[in-house]
């Protein structure tokens, strides 16, 4: 009998600790995830971009080439950013793209990633990753492909980097629902200027689906070929301010932390 009563003391425990376990709520509550990232460290991203995000108090994410000049000339401001919660992400040494591509004849033939192997790659991978935590001191980091490539003359790299990154950025044109995210190959919105009027019905679908919306930005009132112009950053990253009960703006670092966690639910 009093053995009867203290299983049934235990099993009671083990309920009430259990039911006190807080539930790990997707997008912390929220309807939807945004995720903003800045490709190819550009002056623009440190003159344009970044005032607006702190303005608002919104963090993003900037894919860093660590050869580029918008890297090597503004070292102290990257510093900066990174110190004030921004994160710096991987986009290789010297941004290699597939030059046997159509439509790629711009790719230089030492930057051509269908004639890299993969060792080439990793060690590129390896010199950004280094030269990133000398500015951040983090060893976490998450990565894009660039020009969204994922193979070298060895075929796919994508499961030979994957140990070294927390989640890995493409440019698919999709949202990302937790269900199906592939966080080696996570999609976004590239924005230009002929799309850049769509950045809130982007954002008002993920609210609908709750869905992660990654936004992927070149130039941001000039700065590259691929443009945002000044005036629909600003209204976008304001609109993300406004409705800030609804989404959760963050890194990509953290929203595939979140989507980890939430997977292994
Ligand atoms: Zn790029």
């Amino acid at each position: 009998m009093i053995r009867t009563y203290l299983l049934f003391c235990f099993l009671c425990f083990i309920l009430s600790a259990h039911a006190q376990q807080p539930q790990l709520k997707r997008w912390h509550g929220k309807k939807a995830a945004v995720v903003l990232t800045y490709d190819d460290a550009l002056e623009v991203h440190l003159d344009n971009a970044l005032p607006v995000l702190d303005s608002l108090g919104l963090k993003a994410t900037f894919y860093i080439s660590a050869a580029a000049s918008g890297s090597k000339n503004r070292i102290q401001d990257w510093r900066r950013a990174a110190a004030n919660g921004h994160e710096l992400g991987n986009h290789t040494l010297y941004h290699p793209c597939d030059g046997a591509k159509p439509g790629r004849s711009w790719v230089s033939s030492i930057n051509d990633l269908s004639k890299y192997t993969l060792a080439e790659l990793m060690r590129e991978l390896d010199m950004t990753n280094t030269f990133l935590e000398a500015l951040d001191g983090k060893r976490e980091r998450t990565f894009a492909y660039t020009c969204g490539d994922t193979e070298t003359s060895e075929g796919s790299f994508i499961d030979a980097i994957s140990t070294q990154f927390v989640s890995m950025r493409g440019v698919h044109n999709q949202l990302n629902k937790i269900e199906t995210i592939n966080l080696k190959n996570i999609d976004c919105h590239p924005v230009d200027e002929g799309n850049a009027g769509q950045l809130i019905q982007w954002a008002e679908q993920a609210r609908k689906e709750n869905a992660l919306l990654v936004i992927l930005f070149h130039g941001v009132g000039g700065g590259h070929s691929i443009n945002c112009d000044l005036k629909n950053h600003r209204e976008f990253l304001k609109y993300l301010k406004k409705n800030e009960n609804d989404f959760w703006v963050t890194t990509m670092l953290e929203a595939s932390k979140h989507c980890i966690e939430l997977k292994k639910k």
